[in-house]
This record gives C-alpha cells, sequence and structure tokens, in this order.
C-alpha cells in the first residue's frame, strides 16, 4: 500500500470526464480499507453499503448532466468522532456502543455537497484524549512506518489511513495537536485551521473553546481544497466565521524574499531530538538561501502552555462528557436498580480510565475553593499565550518550530505514564489556546526511516496565507 493517489483536482476531474468513476474510486477505497485493517487497524468502522450507494448517485448525476462538485466521488475517511447519520458514531469509546447518530456533521455535509463519499471511520483516542491512538477501546493503530510504533493521536487512524493510501484525505480533529502530531508521525500533511473556520456541529466536543477540524493529506495543495470546501459561517456553530474571500485554493506562489519567519526558541531548549532539530535547521537554511528573513523569537508563556492545556481541556472536557449518563447515548448499565446507580454504572464501566481523569481534573479545576487558584489562573495565562502570539505576528508572516520533540514512539512507551504522553503536546498545544492556524509538514525521516514533522504557524484568520507557505515548504522539500 502507498500514497499513490492523484491530486483531488486530479481525481475529481478524471471523475467528471469519465476516465475514472465515483464507484470505482469507491471501490478501490473499500478494498485497502478491508486489507489493512489486521495490520494496522486505522479503521474501525466500514460504510461499504451507503459508500457504494453514494458513488452510484455521483455517477449517476454526471451521466444526467449534472455538476456533482470539485470533489466529485472521491473517497475519504472520517475521524469517528463526527456524525455520519444513521451509522454508528462511538469516539473509539465503548460508553458510545450502539449510538447511532441521527444527524450528520456539518463539515460531512460540505463534503458530501461537493461530491465526496465517506468510506470508513478512522480509530482514534476515546474521545480524543491522547497522543497516540492506544486509548482506543478498539485497539492501537500502528505506524505504517513501524508497526512497533504508536502512528500518533489522537486521529491517529486518520493520519495513517492516508499515509497506508487508502484514501486520498481524511478528516481529523485538533484540540492540542490531535491532526498535527499524528500527521508528523506517519509523514502526511495535517492542517489545524484557525478556531471557528469549520464548524464543530455534529462533531463530539472534547474542549469546545480549542475543537478544531482540519484535513489529514498528501499534499499542501490538498488539504487547501477540503479547507476550501468546509469552511465558512455555519448557523449551526454559533463560534463559526466568515471564510477567505479569496478562499483557499488558487494558492499563488510566494515569493520568500518577502517572508519573515520567526523561530519559536522555547521549542528548542528541552527534550527535542536531534535529528528532529537537525532537519529543521537543515530546511531553516534552505529558505534563508530562497531569501526568508530567518530569525529566532521567544515566545516565553509558551513554556507555561502545556500546563494551562491540561487545566482548561479537562475543565471542558468534564462539562461535555457529563451528558453521557446512560440514559441517552450508547451503553446504559443494565444491572442498575435505580436512576443514581444506572447513571454511577454506565459512566463508571463505559468510560475508560483517562477519561475518567480528565473528569476528576476538570471537576476539580472548576469546583469553588479551587477555580480561582488553577482555571482562572489558566485563563489569564491562555491570555497571555494569545497576546504573545498576537505580538510576534506584528513583527513575523510565520512562526515555526516542531510539531513533536520526537517521531513515532514505540507502542507501550508512555501508555501507562499520563504524564510523559502529555508531554508529547508541549509544542502543539499553543496554537489551539491561541485559536491560530498551523500545519504539520513533512521534514524528512530520521536514521530510523521515521517520519519527521515541521509545524508552520500563522495569526488567526490567515490561513489562506498559511497554506501559500506551506506550499512553498513543500517545494524546497521535494528537492532535497
Ligand atoms: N494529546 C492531546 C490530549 O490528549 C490533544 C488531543 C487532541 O488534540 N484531541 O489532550
Amino acid at each position: 500500500m502507498q500514497q499513490d493517489w492523484p491530486t483531488l483536482k486530479e481525481l475529481a476531474t478524471a471523475v467528471k470526464n469519465g476516465s475514472s468513476s465515483a464507484i470505482d474510486l469507491t471501490h478501490r477505497a473499500l478494498e485497502r480499507v478491508e486489507r489493512q485493517q489486521k495490520k494496522y487497524n486505522a479503521t474501525i468502522l466500514t460504510l461499504k453499503e451507503a459508500a457504494l450507494k453514494r458513488a452510484e448517485a455521483i455517477d449517476r448525476a454526471i451521466a444526467e448532466g449534472k455538476d456533482p462538485g470539485v470533489l466529485a466521488g472521491i473517497p475519504f475517511i472520517a475521524k469517528d468522532n463526527f456524525l455520519i447519520l444513521n451509522s454508528e458514531t462511538r469516539a473509539a469509546s465503548n460508553i458510545l456502543s450502539g449510538f447511532i447518530a441521527p444527524y450528520q456533521a456539518s463539515a460531512i455535509n460540505a463534503l458530501e455537497r461537493a461530491g465526496a463519499v465517506c468510506v470508513a471511520k478512522a480509530n482514534m483516542d476515546a474521545f480524543a484524549h491522547g497522543a497516540s491512538t492506544e486509548n482506543s477501546d478498539f485497539g492501537v493503530t500502528k505506524n505504517p512506518y513501524d508497526t512497533s510504533r504508536v502512528a500518533g493521536g489522537s486521529s491517529g487512524g486518520s493520519a495513517a489511513s492516508v499515509a497506508l493510501g487508502l484514501v486520498p484525505f481524511a478528516l481529523g480533529t485538533d484540540t492540542g495537536g490531535s491532526i498535527r502530531q499524528p500527521a508528523a508521525f506517519c509523514g502526511v500533511v495535517g492542517l489545524k485551521p484557525t478556531y471557528g473556520l469549520v464548524s464543530r456541529n455534529g462533531v463530539i466536543a472534547m474542549g469546545s473553546s480549542l475543537d478544531c477540524i482540519g484535513p489529514i493529506t498528501s499534499r499542501v495543495e490538498d488539504a487547501a481544497l477540503v479547507l476550501d470546501v468546509m469552511s465558512g459561517r455555519d448557523e449551526l456553530d454559533s463560534t463559526t466565521i466568515e471564510k477567505d474571500k479569496l478562499g483557499y485554493t488558487n494558492l499563488e506562489k510566494l515569493k520568500l524574499d518577502k517572508v519573515k519567519i520567526g523561530v519559536i526558541s522555547e521549542y528548542f531548549e528541552q527534550g527535542l531530538d536531534d535529528e528532529v532539530k537537525a532537519k529543521l535547521l537543515k530546511l531553516l537554511k534552505k529558505l534563508e538561501a530562497g531569501g526568508a528573513k530567518v530569525s529566532n523569537v521567544s515566545l516565553p508563556s509558551t513554556k507555561l502552555a502545556l500546563a494551562c492545556y491540561y487545566i482548561i481541556a479537562p475543565a471542558e472536557v468534564s462539562s461535555n462528557l457529563s451528558r453521557y449518563d446512560g440514559i441517552r447515548y450508547g451503553y446504559s448499565d443494565r444491572d442498575a436498580n435505580d436512576l443514581e446507580q444506572t447513571y454511577l454504572n454506565s459512566r463508571g464501566k463505559g468510560f475508560g480510565k483517562e477519561a475518567k481523569r480528565r473528569i476528576i481534573i476538570g471537576t476539580f479545576v472548576l469546583s469553588s475553593g479551587y477555580y480561582d487558584a488553577y482555571y482562572k489562573k489558566a485563563m489569564t495565562v491562555r491570555t497571555k499565550i494569545i497576546n504573545e502570539f498576537d505580538a510576534a505576528f506584528k513583527d513575523y508572516d510565520y512562526l515555526i518550530g516542531p510539531v513533536a520533540p520526537t517521531t513515532a514512539f514505540k507502542i507501550g512507551e508512555k501508555s501507562k505514564d499520563p504524564l510523559q504522553m502529555y508531554l508529547a503536546d508541549v509544542m502543539t498545544v499553543a496554537a489551539n489556546l491561541a485559536g491560530i492556524p498551523s500545519i504539520s509538514l513533512p521534514n524528512g525521516l530520521d536514521e530510523k526511516g521515521l517520519p519527521i514533522g515541521v509545524q508552520l504557524m500563522a495569526g488567526r484568520q490567515n490561513d489562506r496565507n498559511l497554506l501559500l507557505m506551506a506550499k512553498m515548504i513543500e517545494e524546497v522539500n521535494s528537492h532535497a
């Protein structure tokens, strides 16, 4: 298996002009999904029947002379926290087992309107809590480059699906790095747009002030097209914003000599793997040689970002998970004799360890007596982080750094130690706290042959500019 899909644009053109068809592409994706299952466990549900039906409808529309859209017949995989009408949606957690989505996520609706076909649901850390997909009630997803290692998380299944070439693109969610980090571990492109640019309606909430939806693809151009289709105001999510007037496709070539890039110095201080660092420095040299002005910038509050995130995110998690009570959704314990026992047993048996840990931490930091000491303080730090990024983007067009301190780690290496696992997010959470767009791009391999990622950030609502520069990095890296 390999990433052998042409660009999304080429695929849609081929479907429309008859040199390919929606049904062919869907069959190809479904076969690949089936074939990888045992070895990689990237997906946890196949939507065969619905996908084939949809593909047939697209081919029929084309035969009738209609235009099925810019993603005509293109198969994709959605992370299991996206609601897909009439199909089981579990966010890879047992507590949601048997929950059939009564409506569909706005992002999925937008993709379907553009002609895309969802063929499967991707594995993930349950409720998107994690950085390795080990915290899934459906088993771990293996890294396509080395099956003894993790694919990253929490969108590990989505990133592995693209790296394995099951589909040309997948959807992930990113609350603290869950699109970017698995994309880096699997050698693909992962885009976390500006907060609010893609509707969260119909996506199982983790931390509502942090959650972002974005594409995982083989190339920047494809990520831009998927973003273009999904982005913009949605009356079903009051936090959504308008998309860029120019859209996110037709990316003109950026003149590197006009570009100022700040390298976040705090990300170089502790625990950064030598090879990840060396590859980043090499890339910076190439960008400089192309004319870009590269200099170090200090964002001192980013050192507090991880601690701040692990107060705010669990606070929001504890509130968002309170709706899973054994009454309304999914699993309900049948041995309980009364209402309270139903709540206790259903939540006690349905939630995994990590969800419980976050509920306890979140409830604690929000409780009276501790609210000021933890939650309020974390919110103050969050404002400081936002202000520091805003100030930095007055001087720099882009900020750059690693995605994660290391390449993909071994399965089991960190799963027993939550703090070690949380440290994997140290370079990604700040972008979520600040709400800025950030993209993870492949930046070569380490000596073990494992993918290394580079993270590029831009100011809020500068997603188009972010993609322009990402394209340049992709190009610079293509002639290594
Ligand atoms: N790894 C981070 C966490 O566990 C981020 C998860 C995410 O972005 N969904 O919270």
